[in-house]
C-alpha cells in the first residue's frame, strides 16, 4: 500500500533527525569543553597547542598571547 510507504518513510524522517539533533547537541558539547579547557590554559599562560609558556606580545592591532615557540608554534590569542 502506498500509504503504509509514506508514514514509513515519514517513520524514517524523523528518526534520522532525532539522532541528527542528538549527535549535534554532543557535538556542540565537546566544542563548548574544548573551548573551555583552551581558555582554562590560556589564562594560566600554556599554549593549548604545545604546552609551552604563553608570552606577551606586541602586534599591529594591540596586544595579544602568543606561544613562546613560535614560529614552531603559532598559537596566538586575543581577548
Ligand atoms: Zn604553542
Amino acid at each position: 500500500m502506498v500509504l503504509d510507504d509514506v508514514q514509513k518513510i515519514c517513520q524514517l524522517i524523523s528518526t534520522a533527525n532525532m539522532v541528527n539533533i542528538e549527535s549535534r547537541k554532543a557535538h556542540v558539547e565537546t566544542v563548548k569543553q574544548d573551548v573551555k579547557a583552551r581558555d582554562d590554559k590560556v589564562k594560566g599562560d600554556i599554549c593549548p597547542w604545545c604546552g609551552a609558556t604563553l608570552i606577551k606580545r606586541q602586534g599591529k592591532y594591540g596586544s595579544f598571547k602568543g606561544c613562546s615557540t613560535y614560529p614552531k608554534c603559532k598559537f596566538t590569542f586575543r581577548g
